[in-house]
């Protein structure tokens, strides 16, 4: 606790409060109520004291008074009695001697008595006593005027006795005076002890509680730091200590909201600007950290540091497959190495789900942007990660940008990074790119072509084009492959361009707009092939290509099913064509909806197959009918034995599991013999016919004999 010795200056200071406080404090006094309670008790207690003593002593003063009078009568009366008693028919006091007695003293009337009690003689006023034996001499008689007393012969040194009857008077004046001075005496007595009791009540108690209350009152107008000047009352007292405490718990009080409030707002600061899992700095820190790093801070004139995001290659089937506390952990671990395999400078930040975000100072121009994200990346190769005693070997897709060669606002290099981020994505992950404005104008093209995509949709500028399949031994049609055709209106000659699905598939599939496009391809598809039959009255299979956004639609199998019914085409009519990369994916749900699909008649082919990560154990699980066999396989399975190995290994294998093979891409007469050989089941090319409109298909559909040879001449 401070004391006032110990700081001089405050205590000046605060005393100077404290008078200012104080200087009111008459005022306060009177309208203290404590006070006044105080002082009313003290007040009537002194009172009723002194009215108690008054009850007690004003009898003894009556009696004094009137014991008084009956000196002066007996000193008065015993020198006029006649001593000499042989005269017995002498009065025993002259008549002249009482009238002169009657005359100056209060005495007004006697009667005499002898020493054996005879009445011998009264003068003046008749008395009201008679005394007729020796209880009778010690009679009084008062009543308010006269008193009586009896004089005996030892009080008078006489042989008689007397009753003198004195005019009593002037005794109740002056017991009423005597009470009245009292009273006055009391009250003047009762008014000095409350007022100083009012003055010490005030000083000791009503001093120290006011500036009490006004200590408490700024502290709760300001708890958190409350102006409290130090106490010029003596702690030692009970009301200074107690004072004292009251400041030792304001203050204390006040330290523990700062550091309630520090914490919280730590706290706050964390879990907004950091990432709970790895413990990194949030996308939003990044930002601010990538703005702050930007400004030049007057050493360095224009600063310069690469922004690296980074994305996890299929963590999702790690999250999915092994649970989140693997995919937790791991995320923990990659942060971990990052930290640690970059300078003390370099930000690392998570910034997504598994994404992170890098940013490094290129301070000495020897290092590159892309050095650094080279570095990175074998970071993350060099050895497995390994969590709950499993080793997991991850990979990552890198963008690089630099600051400010690539954009001189931070947050466009941070989007440049992301750009080139899926630049390498694109091209088969596991890699790093660094941005380059044809990444930019790639983007603003996809932008462009995903705003007319949208309006294509709507203004019906999408087709269906059908190209068809056969079965490769008896020549016979079965089914047709139904393909999109995306016709865009310009001012050319032609009217417009067609656009190819390879070009704005991608586009569509990235941003969902492919779920609507897909549902309406399945519903013009199965309408189309409702009315497919072959001269000879065979019904005809269409082919549907389903994207991985919509075969993972959580009511695709009812939305086929409920097109196959408005359509009225038979389930197993309907092919959909899904590619390996489908299967990468949620491979329980996966198997599900294969199954539920594949439950309601309808057959599954697996395109493109070959080119994806091909896991022998998923064709066993999923209930496939056919594999397709990659077109870039047929192309070069003549001049490339690799190829050719390639076709023949993937015939055998969709054999050796029941699987139906069918060969895409089929140009020539060679590749049809090549695949013959193999032992092929179906093909579809241009050696037979190219994608055609729904009408041209209807046309070549009744105009084929089911001879494949008729196409030996084309
Ligand atoms: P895909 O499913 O592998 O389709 C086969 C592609 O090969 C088609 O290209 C077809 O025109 C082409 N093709 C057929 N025979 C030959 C040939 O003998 N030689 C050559 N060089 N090419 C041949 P297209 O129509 O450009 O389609 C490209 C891709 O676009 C398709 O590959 C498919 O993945 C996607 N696609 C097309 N329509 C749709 C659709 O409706 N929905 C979805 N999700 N994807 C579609
Ligand atoms: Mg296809
Ligand atoms: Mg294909």
């Amino acid at each position: 606790m401070s004391s006032p010795e110990a700081k001089p200056r405050k205590a000046r200071k605060t005393r100077s409060q404290v008078s200012r406080l104080l200087t009111s404090s008459p005022t306060q006094i009177w309208k203290s109520r404590i006070s006044w309670r105080i002082t009313l008790v003290v007040f009537l207690t002194i009172m009723a004291v002194q009215a108690g003593i008054l009850s007690m002593t004003i009898r003894d003063y009556e009696n004094s008074r009137l014991n008084e009078l009956v000196e002066t009568a007996r000193s008065s009366i015993a020198p006029l009695i006649n001593s000499r008693i042989m005269d017995l028919l002498a009065p025993p006091i002259p008549e002249e001697s009482l009238e002169r007695l009657f005359a100056t003293t209060k005495v007004k009337g006697v009667a005499v008595y002898s020493s054996d009690l005879n009445l011998i003689r009264t003068y003046g006023a008749p008395t009201v006593i008679t005394v007729l034996d020796v209880s009778s001499l010690y009679k009084t008689h008062y009543d308010g005027n006269w008193y009586e007393v009896v004089f005996r012969p030892q009080d008078l040194r006489r042989p008689f006795v007397i009753v003198a009857r004195i005019d009593a008077e002037t005794v109740p004046r002056q017991v009423y005076s005597y009470v009245e001075q009292t009273i006055l005496i009391m009250l003047l007595m009762s008014a000095f002890v409350t007022s100083v009791l009012m003055v010490a009540l005030g000083h000791w108690l009503l001093e120290p509680i006011l500036f009490m209350r006004q200590t408490l009152l700024t502290a709760t107008e300001n708890p958190e730091n409350p102006k409290i000047p130090d106490s010029p009352f003596d702690p030692n007292d009970e009301i200074g200590g107690a004072i004292a405490l009251a400041h030792r718990l304001i203050r204390q009080n006040a330290e523990n909201m700062r550091q309630i409030k520090g914490a919280a707002e730590d706290q706050i600061h964390k879990l907004a600007y950091y990432d709970s899992l790895t413990g990194l700095p949030n996308r939003t820190l990044f930002v601010q950290k990538l703005s702050d790093q930007a400004r030049p801070d007057g050493i360095e004139s224009q600063p310069r540091f690469a922004v690296i995001t980074l994305d996890l290659d299929h963590f999702k089937d790690i999250n999915d497959s092994m649970g989140h506390n693997v995919g937790d952990a791991i995320l923990r671990a990659i942060g971990k190495r990052l930290r640690a395999a970059l300078p003390e400078q370099a930000t690392v930040a998570r910034t997504g789900e598994d994404e992170f975000a890098i940013m490094t100072p290129l301070r000495d121009g020897a290092t590159t942007a892309r050095e650094v994200g080279e570095r990175i990346i074998n970071v993350i190769r060099s050895h497995p990660f390994s969590v709950f005693n499993e080793n997991f070997q991850i990979r990552a897709s890198i963008g690089v940008a630099t600051f400010p060669d690539d954009a001189v606002d931070p947050d466009q290099v941070l989007k440049n990074a992301d750009i080139a981020l899926n630049r390498a994505k694109e091209d088969g992950r596991d890699s790093v790119r660094e941005y380059s404005e044809d990444f930019d104008r790639a983007v603003q093209h996809r932008f462009q072509m995903l705003r007319d995509l949208r309006d294509a949709l709507e203004s019906n500028q999408l087709s269906l084009y059908y190209q068809p399949q056969f079965d490769l031994r008896s020549g016979r049609l079965i089914g047709a492959e139904a393909l999109l055709r995306w016709f865009k209106p310009d001012n050319s000659k032609q009217g417009g361009t067609f656009i190819s699905p390879a070009d704005f598939i991608p586009v569509a599939e990235q941003s969902g707009l492919i779920v609507p496009i897909g549902e309406w391809v399945m519903q013009q598809a199965c309408i189309a092939a409702a009315k497919w039959t072959t001269p000879e009255g065979h019904g005809v299979r269409v082919a549907v290509n389903l994207s991985g956004a919509q075969f993972h639609q959580s009511d695709i199998v009812a939305y086929v099913d409920r097109v196959l019914q408005e359509a009225g085409l038979p389930p197993t009519r309907l092919e959909l064509e899904v590619t390996e990369s489908v299967f990468m994916d949620d491979i329980q749900h996966t198997v599900q909806t294969l199954q539920r699909l594949h439950g309601l008649g309808v057959e599954i082919a697996i395109d493109d197959f070959g080119t994806g990560y091909s896991s022998l154990s998923y064709l066993r699980q999923f209930p496939i009918d056919r594999l397709k066999i990659d077109q870039s396989f047929i192309r070069n399975a003549l001049n490339n034995p690799d190829d050719a190995s390639i076709a023949r290994t993937i015939v055998g294998l969709g054999h050796s599991l029941n699987l139906k093979v069918i060969a895409e891409g089929v140009e020539t007469k060679d590749h049809e013999n090549f695949l013959k050989g193999e032992g092929c089941d179906e093909v579809q090319g241009y050696r037979y016919a190219r994608p055609m409109p729904g009408d041209k298909f209807l046309e070549f559909l009744a105009g084929y004999n089911g001879d494949l040879s008729v196409f030996d001449k084309a």
